[in-house]
């Protein structure tokens, strides 16, 4: 069994990355898979105030290199290589990579999930300088300034509602007419005099210099374009897109339970498959943070061992 690892993580966002560290730890042979960089969605973001612990000037970029030497430093190997095929049955589980196979005793799935983006001009290249996808993580810097929630489901509706404890005004620019949000959570919105609606609208660009400051709005009924400029005092404000998530976990369709494509595990990170767990933003859970998904992925490489410890003779 020389060539066997005792765990192989698939993802090395802050939940893999997190698993890989307590599974070295542990003293499990431990790999890393990444598809593209380390981080996840975490090296998007400028900033990273709400991890216990952040020093000032903590970026998720920076974190994230943390992490990673952390994780490398207790032995965890890292390898840069795309999982395409996968069998989870067998009680060795084989992941079959684009440059490699490996084997492993256990696996846990930390693929993560990314925001849905709206596509429009000028999105990709604004997003940390106005354009964001978390309020939990950026709404504190748009203290006092104007905020457009794009979305119409619960996530948009209820974090609008959040996003009025810090912009002095929220408008909440959905595609239709009415709100998809449940019906208790629309009323609080409608209640909130801090919140606005501009109905059956979508953003068609978004434009600035290095800032997000100016955005042109179309009716989709009229045909009728807005443009959006930022006060002159303020020189910004901030666009937040709520307009769904996309759970990376296709690849495990069909063998994996999952619920609208989030992995099902219980509290110990266990999904329905012995010795396959999962940790992160691509499971069924009601926080999606570095902070709960470092969480989980302690969690999962602690059961890991457990399971490996209970399963496999020495
Ligand atoms: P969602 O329910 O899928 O809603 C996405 C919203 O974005 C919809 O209003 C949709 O418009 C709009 N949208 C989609 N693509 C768009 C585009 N390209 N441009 C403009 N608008 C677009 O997503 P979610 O709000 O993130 O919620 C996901 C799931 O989590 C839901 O099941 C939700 O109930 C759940 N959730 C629950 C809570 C809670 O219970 N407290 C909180 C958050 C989320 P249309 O309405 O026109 O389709």
């Amino acid at each position: 069994m020389a060539n066997i690892y005792d765990v192989v993580i698939i993802g090395s966002g802050p939940a893999g990355l997190a698993a890989g560290l307590y599974a070295a730890r542990a003293n499990m042979k431990t790999l890393i898979l990444e598809k593209e960089k380390a981080g996840g969605q975490i090296v998007t973001t400028e900033e990273v105030a709400n991890y216990p612990g952040s020093i000032e000037d903590a970026t998720g970029p920076s974190l994230v290199a943390r992490m990673v030497e952390q994780a490398e430093g207790f032995g965890a190997e890292k390898v840069l290589d795309e999982v395409k095929e996968i069998n989870l049955q067998d009680k060795i589980k084989v992941i079959k990579g684009e440059k490699a196979e490996y084997q492993a005793k256990a696996v846990i799935i930390a693929t993560g999930a990314k925001p849905r983006l709206l596509g429009a001009p000028g999105e990709k290249k604004l997003t940390g300088k106005g354009v964001s996808y978390c309020a939990t993580c950026d709404g504190a810097f748009f203290e006092d300034l104007e905020v457009y929630v794009i979305g119409g489901g619960d996530s948009a509706v209820e974090e609008a509602m959040f996003l009025t404890k810090f912009a002095r005004k929220v408008t909440i620019v959905h595609r239709r007419d009415t709100l998809r949000a449940a019906k208790s959570i629309q009323e609080k919105a409608f209640k909130n005099d801090k919140i606005d609606f501009i109905w059956n609208s979508e953003i068609k660009e978004l434009r600035g210099d290095g800032i997000l400051e100016s955005m042109t709005l179309k009716n989709r009924e009229t045909g009728e374009e807005t443009e959006i400029v930022a006060d002159e005092e303020d020189g910004t404000f901030g666009v937040f897109v709520f307009v769904g998530y996309l759970p990376q976990t296709s690849l495990f369709e069909e063998m994996v339970d999952m619920e609208r494509g989030y992995i099902k595990t219980d509290d110990n990170m266990k999904t329905n498959i012995d010795g396959v767990f999962a940790a992160g933003d691509c499971r069924v859970k009601s926080l999606r943070q570095v902070v709960t998904a470092t969480a989980d992925g302690a969690i999962a490489a602690v059961q890991a061992e457990k399971y490996i410890e209970n399963n496999f003779e020495e």
